[in-house]
């Protein structure tokens, strides 16, 4: 199938070796701020995948294009070494997870130099050395010297599947499921690290609108995670127990709560089931937070509504959440659904509080209630059935009720919450603790004392570091007494949120990062990765680097300048999966076609963002592509054609191909960088097969096309940089530059266009199968004109404005024809080049015609021919005339 194609696995090698031996892509550390362009690093599973593949072609075409701009380029790779699959692995294969992990890491590093990747390999980290986690280790320690480190009991998400307690943001959808092995994730009570990222949560929220180099969809997904809201917190007594707190964005609707409702676990609601079964039944077995129906049981006990001193029945309900909020909150059942759905199902009473607004309102009078008995209007309005309130708007109801109730205050509440850090598991950074025997209670180890080491694996059900006896026992740093050490090792998300510091200094022994050197080399300037991380990857590294500012003289608060999410590469539609088996292997593309075809094909075939198909037939016509512009290279033999019109046209073209690509690389559009230069491919080729191209025109214009291709197709841009005679690295060349009007290129080429279908599409109407001649016939110069004023005039009568133009009203029945179509087409119109641009852009275009049908061609001014062929003649659309030899 590629036996026709190019020996791509000679040239890469080649290339490959040339560009280790030169250290093209070291960043060496005395550079100034480097362009600092970084791919997600991957969890070393034991092949890339496509999704890494278009992942990190992006990376690298983006660093090489700053680099051929003359930047210098900080690209790094490394391996997000701990994690959960490596531990089942090694179970599974009954090895152990450091072996299984380094065996993963060699080989993808192997593939990604395959791939051509140009990463300083010298900066290369791994987060499962001691000499990268010692720092996962001071950092905790830092932390909690800060006051950012809490330990404390708390219900924790638990998969039964993987033994191991999961972060909120680990639990997937509705049905919350485990997000590696999709088991139902249970609730569980163990006292657990964290790290307080709720301390930062405002500054977190409010900075979000100064990334404006990060998609608004992931600006969105933070601010919705960390989920701010102002609301009013206030009290309400029960019987028997005192007052409880609520808490409630919608203070307006205070009059219409019915009822009252506690989460299941809240205080009160585990006294009262210590005496009441059937709130002990409801807790124990029904309660179900993750139902799609509210569920709840109702208790002895009455409410006091604040207000209106009216007594409320009392509620255990599910839909209650003990981390939201108070875990206790007043029901209005006709202002809220999922009160409203609960109200229904227990038969509690719907009253109506807030009327829309009425169009005609004057604000003196009350409107009337609307309707809620069915469903609940949920916006603001106007208070109704609320005593003295009624008639005041929403807002200016809730800032009166807060003012008026003595218990009230104005709050804000977050969805965000802790980050819980402590897992149950052997591969990760052991939590730098010991617990003294004697009463100095869970000791945060110091810098002396670090790095913790991982003991040797032990294979077991259950957490490995719990069966390491020898490890576990230590003595405590503080009284010299017996300890254990704590047997929870960290989250790895910890290890990804600080590791793009940890590349500026990779070597260093004394601290995480060079500060000099971040505080110059920071932040970084393009990421790219997966949408997945949207959350919690990128969110806990903006927290890192908050604290690392405040505390550790950072000069930074922000990591992460640009951020693009790259699209997924499916099949047929689909995402590719292993269980689905409907998976492409980047490996078989590279040994079939090369590294080159397939990042040529995967950049050319969307925009980095947007998903695509994986396409066999688009692969092979890439490498066709790269196959056919390697033998114009090679069959390139200094011709001697004239610098004539031709040659002027196919300049034009290589100038604004030039400008175009660029302007779209530094986008990281690169889909449409390399449209443009495959069109100038396309016009080359056709230039050589028309005439002896002219020796400069052609030289300059593959050139071009070698160093354009250079930060996607790197090892054959090295091969024909190579034979085009030039010295030096193709990865190293000077970028070539061109100056454009953008406007005038848009339509020359657009006039070219469209004569060019207009040809054909005569030829096929007509039926013409041998065409003698064709006359290209320009517009009169009056209906560029007429075409200006048209697109200038805002006067209702066209038509009537251009007939006072004495050039134009002398033209009669032709000038009142074509000023109707203007008018007619008056929304669309733009001005075009204008008579002799376009008639010398066409005569430039002519041999395009002269090619494509093998007949000469004629431009014509518009005083050399008849009338009736004028007719058809309008700025950007010549007139067309082709003679017919098989009539004749
Ligand atoms: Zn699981
Ligand atoms: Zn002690």
């Amino acid at each position: 199938m590629s036996d026709a194609g190019y020996d791509h696995a000679a040239v890469e090698r080649r290339w490959q070796e040339a560009w280790d031996e030169a250290d093209v892509y070291r960043t060496p550390d005395d550079v100034e701020d480097p362009t600092y362009v970084l791919g997600m690093y991957p969890y070393p599973s034991g092949k890339l995948h496509m999704g890494h593949v278009r992942n990190y072609t992006i990376t690298d075409a983006y660093a090489r294009f700053r680099r051929l701009q003359g930047d210098d380029v900080l690209h790094p790779m490394g391996w997000d070494a701990f994690g959960l699959p490596a531990e089942n692995a090694a179970k599974e294969r009954d090895t152990n997870p450091r072996d299984w992990t380094f065996d993963c890491i060699e080989t993808m590093r192997g593939q990604m130099e395959s791939m051509g990747f140009g990463y300083d390999w010298e900066r290369e980290i791994a987060t499962c050395t001691p000499d990268y986690y010692k720092w996962n280790q001071w950092l905790f320690a830092r932390f909690h010297e800060e006051g950012l480190v809490d330990r404390r009991d708390a219900e924790v998400n638990w998969c039964p599947e993987c033994e191991t307690v999961l972060a909120d943001e680990q639990v997937e959808g509705e049905a919350e499921l485990c997000w590696r092995c999709d088991t139902p994730v249970e609730e569980r009570e163990l006292e657990q690290w964290f790290l307080k990222i709720t301390e930062y949560a405002d500054e977190l929220l409010e900075d979000i609108d100064e990334l404006e180099g990060w998609p608004n969809s992931v600006r969105q997904m933070q601010r919705n995670w960390i989920g701010r809201q102002e609301g009013t917190e206030l009290e309400f007594s029960i019987e028997g127990h005192g007052s409880v707190t609520a808490f409630t964005t919608r203070v307006d609707t205070i009059h219409g709560a019915t009822f009252f409702a506690l989460a299941p676990d809240h205080p009160i609601s585990e006294q009262v089931a210590e005496t009441d079964e059937d709130v002990h039944h409801f807790v124990e077995e029904e309660a179900d937070p993750e139902g799609d129906e509210p569920n709840g049981v109702e208790t002895d006990l009455t409410a006091t509504n604040p207000v209106t001193g009216e007594e409320i029945p009392v509620y255990v309900a599910d839909f209650v959440l003990s981390d939201v909020g108070t875990g206790a909150l007043m029901a209005v059942p006709g202002h809220d659904e999922r009160d409203h759905a609960f109200a229904t199902k227990m038969d509690e009473e719907i009253v109506p509080v807030i009327a829309p607004e009425p169009d005609d309102w004057d604000s003196e009078t009350v409107p009337e209630a609307p309707d809620v008995s069915e469903e609940a209007y949920t916006e603001d309005g106007v208070l109704v059935n609320s005593g003295e309130y009624s008639g005041l708007e929403s807002g200016v109801a809730r800032e009166r009720l807060t003012d008026d109730i003595d218990t009230a205050e104005w709050t804000t509440q977050y969805q965000l919450r802790d980050w819980g850090i402590s897992r149950q598991r052997y591969w990760g950074t052991p939590i730098p603790v010991v617990h003294c025997h004697d009463g100095c209670g869970s000791v945060v180890l110091s810098e002396e004392e670090l790095p913790v080491e991982l003991p040797e694996f032990i294979n077991t059900t259950g957490n490995p570091l719990d069966e390491a006896e020898e490890w576990k026992e230590t003595t405590c740093p503080e009284c010299g007494g017996a300890a254990t050490r704590e047997t929870d090792t960290m989250d790895t998300f910890v290890d990804s949120s600080w590791y793009f510091l940890r590349y500026v200094s990779p070597e260093l022994d004394e601290a995480p990062f060079d500060l000099e050197q971040a505080n110059d080399w920071m932040p970084v300037d393009q990421y790219v990765g997966g949408i997945e991380h949207a959350v919690m990857h990128l969110l806990y590294s903006r927290f890192f680097t908050k604290v690392l500012a405040d505390h550790e003289g950072l000069e930074h608060r922000e990591p992460f300048t640009n951020l693009l999410a790259q699209g997924m590469v499916q099949l047929e539609g689909e995402k590719m999966s292993k269980s689905k088996g409907n998976v492409v292997s980047p490996q078989r593309i590279v040994e079939e076609y090369g590294a080159d075809t397939a990042r040529l094909f995967m950049m050319q075939a969307a925009q980095p963002e947007r998903d695509f198909d994986w396409s066999e037939e688009g692969v092979r016509s890439t490498y066709a592509f790269l196959t056919r512009l390697q033998g114009m290279v090679e069959e390139y033999d200094d011709p001697d054609g004239d610098d004539d019109a031709v040659a002027s046209y196919v300049d034009g073209e290589i100038d604004a191909t030039v400008a175009i690509a660029t302007e779209k690389y530094d986008e990281l559009t690169f889909n449409r960088a390399l449209r443009e230069v495959q069109d100038l491919v396309r016009t080359l080729r056709q230039y050589a097969e028309y005439a002896e191209p002219h020796a400069d025109t052609y030289e300059r214009g593959l050139s071009a096309v070698v160093r354009l291709l250079a930060p996607v197709a790197p090892h054959i841009a090295e091969e024909l940089y190579d034979e085009l005679g030039y010295d030096g690295f193709a990865a190293e060349a000077e970028w070539p530059t061109a100056e454009i009007d953008r406007d005038h290129v848009r339509k020359r080429r657009q006039l070219v266009e469209n004569t060019r279908e207009d040809v054909r599409d005569i030829v096929d109407v007509a039926g013409i199968e041998d065409p003698q001649a064709i006359d290209v016939v320009v517009a009169p110069d009056w209906k560029y004109d007429a075409l200006e004023i048209a697109v200038e005039s805002d006067a209702p009568n066209l038509i009537g404005e251009l007939m006072q133009e004495s050039h134009i009203r002398e033209q009669g029945d032709a000038a009142a024809d074509y000023g109707q179509d203007l008018q007619a087409e008056r929304e669309a119109l733009s001005t075009t080049l204008g008579p002799d641009a376009e008639r010398e852009a066409l005569e430039a275009a002519a041999w395009l015609l002269e090619r494509e049908f093998e007949a000469p061609v004629t431009v014509r001014r518009a005083e050399a021919v008849d009338e009736s062929v004028l007719k058809n003649a309008e700025p950007g659309r010549p007139a067309i005339e082709i003679e017919d030899g098989s009539e004749n």
